[in-house]
C-alpha cells in the first residue's frame, strides 16, 4: 500500500471548481455563514466561464416584451422534450431575480439608451410559445459577458470570506461506508504536498468534458474531473450521448466565433454564396438552435456545397455590419478572427466548422443540485452530502440540447439553489463525520500506481486515440455502424489506461502526471457517451442517429442512467419529470403548451 501523508482541513462545505457554477455556489455558501472552501486546479478567473462571450439568457423583457413562461417553453422545445420540467420552469423563473442579483453584485452589462441591461437576440429564443418573433433575451456584457461575471463573483467571495484552495487537484471522493459523501482528497500542485478536505457538503462544480475530442471550443482544462470522481464512487452520469457542436468554431483552430455574431446580424454562405439557412429554417433561418444549424452546414458540406479548397467548411459573413457596431458589440471575436483565421471581419466573411462546445449530459441532480443515484424503487434518490451544479451537473434542464445563453443561467440559477438547499440541509452545529480511512487509502493507491506507471503507451498517444475516435465516430450525424465501431474502438482504448507510461514521478509541477489523471477523468466521460448513444435508436436534439431518423417518445422520451467501470458501461434509464412546479391556475405554463410535438424552425 502506498504510503502517503496529508493535512486534513475541515469546513462545512467544500466546493470544487471556481468557474460561474463554483463561484456563485460558493459565493451563497459563505453568505450564510457556513465555513467554505473552494478549490480549482487553476485560477478561478482563469476557469472556462471566462471565455464565454456571447450571454446569459433572462426574460427582463427590456428590449420589448418577454416572460419566463415564453423563455420556458424554449428551452423545453430546444430540449427536445428531454429536459425535465421542473427544472426548466425553475431555471426560467429564478434567471431575472439572478440576473439582477448579478448587476448588483457589480457585473458591468451593456447598457441600452435609458440604461437597462442590453439584450440581444440568440438562436432558439422566442416570443409567443414560438409562434412570434425571436426575442431579445440574452443578457450581455459586450463579448466578454462569462469575463465580467467571473471576476466579478470572485471579488465577491473574497469579501464573503471564502478560502480558497488555488492549483490543488482533486483527485478522488471519500465515500463513507453508508454512501454519504464525506470530503475529497487533492494534490497541490506547486509544492506536491496532500490534503484532505472533510465537509458536510461536496458540490461538484469541474465544468464540461469537451476535451474527450478532438476538436473543442473548450479549454484544455476541461476534462470532465467531476463525471471520473462520481464514476470511480459507483455513482452515475446521466445523458451523456448528447453533446453539443456550435455551428461556428473557427476553421483549423477550433475556437468559438460566439453566437452572438448572428445575433446581431450575422449570417451563414455555402460555395454559391447562398444563405441557405433561409432553405432549411425559414422563420429563424440563422438563428435557428445550434443541433439544427450545426446539421445543415454539414449536409451542405456533404452535398459538395463547401468553401475552401478542400469545399470542406462554410462561411460566416459579419462584413456587412457597420464597423462601429463590430467594435461596440463584438470586438473580442473580431480579435480571434484575426488571430486564427487572419480575416478582417469588417471585409471578409470568417471560416467556420461545427466544433464540441458543451456537454448536456452530467451527474444527474435534482433542481436543488442534489446529486442522485437512481434506483428501480426510487428514481429521484439523492446522494447524501453530494451536490453538482454547472457544466458537470445534469439537472436536466438542457436535456438533448442546450440553448445558447442558457449555461450562464444553469450556473447562477442553480449555484445559487445549492447555496440555499445547502443552507437548509447543512447541520452547523454537528461535528463533521469520522473519515473513511479505507476511502482514501484507495486514493492513494491509484494515485501512486499512475504516478510509477511504467506501460507501453505515453498518455499524450492515447489521449490523441481517444480524440480522433470520439470525433468521428460520435460526431454530428451518427450511424448504427459508426456508433457500433465506435463503442468497440473506445472499449480497447480505455483498457489501454492500464498500460500508460508516465515518465516524471516528481510530486511538483508534474504535468505529466497531472494530464495522467486528467486522462483517467476524460475516459470514463467518452466511454459513457459512445456507448449511450449506440443504445439510444431514435433522433433527438443532438443525438442525429441517421438510422433512426425521428425522435420516438413511446420508447425513448427517458434519462440514459450510464455507470462505468473500467471499460464497462451499464445502462439503465430513468423517468423524465414531466410535470412543472405550478400549475396554469397558479400563473405557471399550460401543460398543451409544452406538450411535446414536432421540433420545426
Ligand atoms: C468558448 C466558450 C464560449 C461560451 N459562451 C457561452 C455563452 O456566451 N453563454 C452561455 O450561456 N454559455 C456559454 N458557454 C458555455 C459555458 O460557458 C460553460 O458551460 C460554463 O462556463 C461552464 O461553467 P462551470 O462553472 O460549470 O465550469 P468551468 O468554468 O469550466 O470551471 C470548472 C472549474 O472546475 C475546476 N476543476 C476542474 N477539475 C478540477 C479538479 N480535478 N480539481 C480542482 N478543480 C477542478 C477548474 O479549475 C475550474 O475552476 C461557452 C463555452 C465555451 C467553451
Amino acid at each position: 500500500m502506498a504510503s502517503y501523508t496529508y493535512e486534513t482541513h475541515e469546513y462545512d462545505v467544500v466546493v470544487i471548481g471556481a468557474g460561474g457554477a463554483g463561484l456563485r455556489a460558493t459565493l451563497g455558501m459563505a453568505e450564510q455563514g457556513l465555513r467554505t472552501a473552494c478549490i480549482s486546479k487553476v485560477f478561478p478567473t482563469r476557469s472556462h466561464t471566462v471565455a464565454a462571450q456571447g450571454g446569459i439568457a433572462a426574460s427582463l423583457g427590456n428590449m420589448g416584451p418577454d416572460s419566463w413562461q415564453w423563455h420556458m417553453y424554449d428551452t423545453v422545445k430546444g430540449s427536445d422534450w428531454l429536459g425535465d420540467t421542473d427544472a426548466m420552469e425553475y431555471l426560467a423563473r429564478e434567471a431575472p431575480k439572478a440576473v439582477y442579483e448579478l448587476e448588483h453584485y457589480g457585473v458591468p452589462f451593456s447598457r441600452t439608451e435609458e440604461g437597462k441591461i442590453y439584450q440581444r437576440p440568440f438562436g432558439g429564443h422566442t416570443t409567443e410559445f414560438g409562434e412570434g418573433p425571436p426575442v431579445q433575451r440574452t443578457c450581455a456584457a459586450a463579448d466578454r459577458t462569462g469575463h465580467a461575471i467571473l471576476h466579478t463573483l470572485y471579488g465577491q467571495s473574497l469579501k464573503q470570506q471564502a478560502e480558497f484552495y488555488i492549483e490543488y487537484f482533486a483527485l478522488d471522493l471519500i465515500m463513507g461506508e453508508d454512501g454519504t459523501c464525506q470530503g475529497v482528497v487533492c494534490w497541490k500542485l506547486d509544492d506536491g504536498t496532500f490534503h484532505v478536505f472533510s465537509a458536510k457538503m461536496v458540490v461538484l462544480a469541474t465544468g464540461g468534458y469537451g476535451r474527450a475530442y478532438f476538436s473543442a471550443t473548450s479549454a484544455h482544462t476541461c476534462t470532465g474531473d467531476g463525471g471520473g470522481m462520481v464514476a470511480r464512487a459507483g455513482l452515475p452520469l446521466q445523458d451523456m450521448e448528447f453533446v453539443q457542436f456550435h455551428p461556428t468554431g473557427i476553421y483549423g483552430s477550433g475556437c468559438l466565433i460566439t453566437e452572438g455574431a448572428r445575433g446581431e446580424g450575422g449570417y451563414l454562405t455555402n460555395s454559391q454564396g447562398e444563405r441557405f439557412m433561409e432553405r432549411y429554417a425559414p422563420h429563424y433561418k440563422d438563428l435557428a438552435p445550434r443541433d439544427y444549424v450545426s446539421r445543415c452546414m454539414t449536409m451542405e458540406i456533404r452535398e459538395g456545397r463547401g468553401v475552401g479548397k478542400d469545399g470542406d467548411h462554410i462561411h460566416l459573413h459579419l462584413n456587412h455590419l457597420p464597423a462601429e457596431a463590430l467594435a461596440e458589440r463584438l470586438p473580442g471575436i473580431s480579435e480571434s478572427a484575426k488571430i486564427f483565421a487572419g480575416v478582417d471581419v469588417t471585409k471578409e466573411p470568417i471560416p467556420v466548422l461545427p466544433t464540441v462546445h458543451y456537454n448536456m449530459g452530467g451527474i444527474p441532480t435534482n433542481y436543488w443540485g442534489e446529486a442522485l443515484n437512481p434506483t428501480a424503487e426510487n428514481p429521484n434518490a439523492i446522494v447524501p452530502g453530494l451536490m453538482a451544479v454547472g457544466e458537470a451537473g445534469c439537472a436536466s434542464v438542457h436535456g438533448a440540447n442546450r440553448l445558447g445563453s442558457n449555461s450562464l443561467i444553469d450556473l447562477v440559477v442553480f449555484g445559487r439553489a445549492a447555496a440555499i438547499r445547502a443552507g437548509q440541509v447543512v447541520d452547523r452545529t454537528k461535528g463533521n463525520p469520522a473519515l473513511n480511512k479505507a476511502a482514501i487509502a484507495k486514493c492513494f493507491d491509484r494515485f501512486d500506481g499512475l504516478r510509477y506507471a511504467q506501460g507501453g503507451i505515453p498518455t499524450a498517444d492515447l489521449r490523441l486515440e481517444m480524440q480522433k475516435t470520439m470525433q468521428a465516430d460520435a460526431a454530428v450525424f451518427r450511424t448504427a455502424k459508426t456508433m457500433a465501431e465506435g463503442k468497440d474502438k473506445m472499449t480497447a482504448i480505455a483498457a489501454k489506461l492500464g498500460d500508460l507510461k508516465v515518465t516524471d514521478t516528481s510530486l511538483v509541477w508534474n504535468s505529466d502526471l497531472m494530464e495522467t489523471l486528467e486522462l483517467t477523468n476524460l475516459m470514463p466521460n467518452a466511454l459513457a457517451t459512445i456507448v449511450g448513444a449506440e443504445a439510444r435508436k431514435e433522433s433527438r436534439g443532438a443525438h442525429a442517429h441517421e438510422d433512426f431518423a425521428t425522435r420516438d417518445d413511446a420508447n425513448w422520451r427517458v434519462h440514459t442512467i450510464s455507470r462505468v467501470d473500467g471499460n464497462q458501461v451499464d445502462l439503465t434509464y430513468r423517468p423524465v419529470v414531466v410535470d412543472p412546479l405550478t400549475t396554469e391556475v397558479e400563473g405557471g405554463i399550460s401543460l398543451a403548451k409544452i406538450a411535446p410535438k414536432a421540433r420545426t424552425f
